[in-house]
């Protein structure tokens, strides 16, 4: 209900690919065109369809349909080429909107567009079969209208849902939704996933947002009569499909009922985007009127038991409605007189749907039967008789229901089908509906968690003061967030490289910039004292080393995969979020490719992006100064004798020591091992490892030779230090055997020995 089910049509033409959306159930439908297959994909992860219907050539355009099943759960299957036939595509497409030209629905710029919508409509009404009347528009838009985030930075950032338990309780969209509608609800949900690009309108939302809370009683009242609306894209389609039974209609029409209300409200706001809403609100009050004066106000679910019609709606029905009444008055009136004339005084007139009326006598009375009374059905301990007179009433009373009944019916139909009529205005009104809901969502929203307008730039500044995270400071008891600033520009502050000890906040404090940022996008306030917001092409986060069990890739190929990625679509105005990359591989491996994803990053000819980079890697702390537009940060914490206390302050500067040793004190290991730990540490200082390392760290990329060489010395020093094999005889007669002359046999007692050997001496 809260999440639209959308079918995508995919039309792959020589590096072009046309796409359409449609949704039955709320009757949305979309369709736009895209040169590259990342940026198809980069669709298919906005709206994650249900199912994807592509023509063949889509398997050759090197997008993973294998993957898009089994991690996202797409079904994707291919339809015959006739489907995507031009002409054939075009014609479905008039036809269907009842259009002369496809210019007068917008979309006659996109060619392949087209033909992935004219496949879909042809697709759905052959499965569907039946008119899809509510699929009353299309609306073309520009891939590049909204910010791109891919599937896993929306996993990563927990728009939606949290990354392990999947659910919307501790997520930014659990922060954000107060809707009072499924509308809202799902139309804050695509806001959350399709922030917005474009300045302009971004500050028409926060101004909307704005003046909702100049005037916050109006907003409360607003949300008052937003309360009881019902699912109105849904009830339309139902409508349309005949579906609707009389309850629903009545449903509808309490809601519409509102309309008025929230429009003598919404008229004393002035701002372009709530007047707008309120222009595209229809009050449909001749719906409204044509629903209240034909059904009753508590009519049955079932369409064909009658009871639907209000009295004084229509002639027949009260006629054939009275002779049922005065039928049952005629029936009572014979039953006394029988009783009078036969002298049973038990004598009782009976209905059963399968004999009719009857006349029952019980045994006692049997002898009093008079001749005219036909025998119909004999019961344990009574008689059932018919008369003609009896006979007569009943085809008058059954035959008036029967009529009553069938009449109800088609005129309920009718009524159905001239409210589906209006699908247009209604649809208009439930998006207008809708999107009141959300900017009185965010608004109140932004009130009681102290969240502030942001100001929107185009130059490309984020500098946010005491930004909070907007979910992790709601679940944090009594405001014991730390706030914290986050500056960065086009020049000197790009990259931002962030160290501190494991459980600092470093995590957090990344992740509260991107949802700031993103936040802002939407059209919300944001959380922090005050914010200006370069709006920002796309958002990347990447977590170093974090199990995609699902997909069962190795932790490390996934995490490089997702390097790849960044590294190949980040663009100067883009967000890049590395939380500790290269973390997967060993040590040096990781510090080597972290130090080289930086400098790539770093350089404005290869990317320039805006980057926070957390690390554990204090060696990369050395950039700073080395490479332009880097700069150290540190998560403060105090030391306390042995102990560590976090201040969850981010400074300048990089952190000295990693306190791995006290942190894993706080998590409870026990003393014996923390001591042990404190003494190996002791020797590695002296050995002077982290010297060495910070030496080829230093040289940086100069020659990769002498690099290599240094961390073979390094190696060997780690090993000499825990006392292993010395060179050694056991080596040396390995090195002389002549396998090609022993027999199994003995390459077998060979090997036993020199297993024993080395036992020994362990
Ligand atoms: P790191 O990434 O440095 O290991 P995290 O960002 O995962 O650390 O933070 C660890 C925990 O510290 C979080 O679960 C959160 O509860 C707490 N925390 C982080 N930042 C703050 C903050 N600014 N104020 C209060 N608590 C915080
Ligand atoms: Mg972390």
């Amino acid at each position: 209900e809260t999440k639209n089910n959308a079918l995508m049509s995919i039309v792959s033409m020589e590096e072009h690919f046309g796409c359409a959306i449609a949704d039955i159930t709320t009757g949305d439908c979309f369709l736009t065109e895209v040169d590259k297959p990342q940026k198809l994909l980069d669709e298919i992860n906005k709206f994650v369809p249900a199912e994807i219907i592509c023509n063949d050539s889509f398997y050759m355009s090197n997008i993973d349909t294998d993957d898009l099943q089994n991690r996202l759960g797409i079904c994707v299957f291919s339809l015959d080429s006739w489907y995507f036939d031009d002409e054939l595509c075009r014609r479905t497409l008039k036809d269907h909107f009842h259009v002369g030209s496809l210019e007068g629905l917008g979309v006659g710029d996109y060619d392949c567009g087209i033909i992935a919508a004219g496949a879909l409509f042809l697709y759905l009404k052959e499965t569907q079969k039946t008119a899809l009347s509510h699929m009353a528009s299309i609306r073309p838009y520009s891939a590049e209208k909204y910010m791109l985030i891919d599937s896993s930075s929306r996993r990563n950032l927990e728009l939606v849902e949290t990354m392990r338990e999947k659910q919307k309780r501790g997520s930014l969209l659990w922060v954000l939704d107060k809707t009072k509608t499924a509308m809202g609800a799902r139309t804050l949900r695509s806001y959350v996933e399709q922030p917005l690009i474009d300045a302009e309108e971004i500050e028409k939302r926060l101004g909307a947002l704005e003046e909702l809370n100049e005037k916050p009683m109006e907003r409360d009242e607003i949300r008052e009569y937003l309360n009881p609306i019902y699912d109105l894209e849904r009830l339309i389609s139902r409508i349309s499909y005949k579906s609707a039974n009389p309850r629903d209609l009545v449903s509808f029409a309490s809601s519409l009922e509102m309309l008025p209300y929230i429009k003598q409200v919404l008229a004393e706001f002035k701002s372009p985007l709530l007047t707008k809403i309120n222009e595209d609100m229809d009050p449909l009050t001749d719906i409204t009127s044509l629903i209240r004066n034909s059904i009753t106000d508590d009519p049955p679910l079932a369409q064909k038991d009658g009871g639907i019609i209000r009295e004084g709606y229509n002639e027949d029905v009260d006629k054939f409605r009275r002779s049922r009444t005065d039928g049952k008055k005629w029936l009572s009136e014979l039953e006394a007189r029988e009783r009078e004339r036969t002298g049973i005084k038990s004598l009782k007139i009976k209905y059963n749907r399968v004999f009719g009326y009857s006349l029952e006598v019980t045994n006692t009375f049997k002898d009093l039967v008079p001749e005219d009374y036909i025998r119909k059905q004999t019961l344990t301990n009574a008689e059932r008789y018919i008369t003609q007179e009896l006979k007569d009433l009943e085809d008058l009373i059954l035959g008036a229901e029967d009529k009553l009944y069938a009449l109800e019916f088609e005129l309920f139909s009718s009524i159905r089908d001239q409210v589906g009529a209006e699908v247009v205005r209604i649809q208009r009104t439930a998006k207008a509906v809708a999107a009141l809901d959300v900017f009185a969502s965010l608004a109140l929203v932004a009130q009681r968690n102290n969240f502030v307008r942001p100001k929107i730039n185009e130059t490309g500044l984020i500098d946010i003061r005491n930004g909070r995270h907007p979910v992790v400071e709601q679940m944090i008891e009594n405001d014991m967030f730390i706030p914290n600033d986050t500056y960065l520009d086009n020049h000197k502050k790009r990259i931002s490289i962030i160290t501190g000890p494991n459980m600092a906040g470093k995590s957090t404090y990344m992740r509260q910039t991107a949802l700031i940022v993103l936040m802002a996008q939407i059209g919300s306030f944001v959380p922090a004292d005050s914010a200006n917001i370069g709006v920002v092409d796309r958002i990347f986060t990447r977590v170093g080393a974090s199990d995609d069990l699902a997909s069962g890739q190795s932790t490390f190929m996934v995490e490089m995969t997702e390097v790849a990625n960044i590294l190949r679509n980040a663009t100067s105005r883009s967000l890049l979020i590395l939380d500790e990359i290269g973390r997967g591989t060993s040590t040096f491996d990781g510090l080597s490719i972290a130090w080289a994803v930086i400098e790539h990053i770093s350089n404005t000819k290869l990317c320039g992006a805006k980057t926070l980079f957390a690390t554990h890697y204090h060696e990369l702390t050395e950039l700073e100064g080395k490479l332009s537009g880097v700069n150290n940060y540190c998560i403060a914490v105090k030391e306390k004798g042995d102990d560590i206390v976090f201040l969850r302050k981010i400074v300048k500067g990089g952190a000295d020591k990693s306190y791995g040793i006290q942190v894993a004190k706080l998590a409870g290991v026990p003393d014996p091992v923390i001591n042990r730990a404190k003494e190996i540490v002791e020797e590695l200082v002296t050995a002077d490892i982290t010297g060495k390392v910070k030496d080829i760290a230093v040289q940086g990329s100069e020659t990769k030779k002498k690099t290599q060489k240094k961390l073979d010395e390094v190696d060997l020093t780690q090993f000499s230090l825990f006392d292993t094999v010395k060179d050694d005889d056991v080596l040396n007669e390995l090195k002389e055997l002549d396998i090609s002359h022993m027999t199994p046999m003995d390459a077998m007692n060979k090997l036993y020995q020199l297993q024993n050997k080395l036992r020994n001496r362990w």
